[in-house]
């Protein structure tokens, strides 16, 4: 029998996530921002005011 020399197939395991980086508007006050991942909608300027809590939309 021939046995695969699957040698050369040494990936790195992919991670779960995948980074996506998008480019989203904010929901906050719309402006355009490259989302570093999925759950991030909100841009950083919004994420730094009062305004924006973590946890205040319902899961
Ligand atoms: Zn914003």
């Amino acid at each position: 029998m021939s046995s695969r020399s699957s040698n050369s197939n040494t990936k790195k395991p992919v991670a779960d996530t995948p980074v996506e980086r998008k480019t989203r508007r904010c929901l906050m006050c719309g402006t355009k921002f490259t989302s570093e991942h999925v759950g991030n909608r909100v841009c950083q300027s919004c994420k730094g005011t009062a305004a924006w809590r973590e946890g205040d939309q319902a899961a």
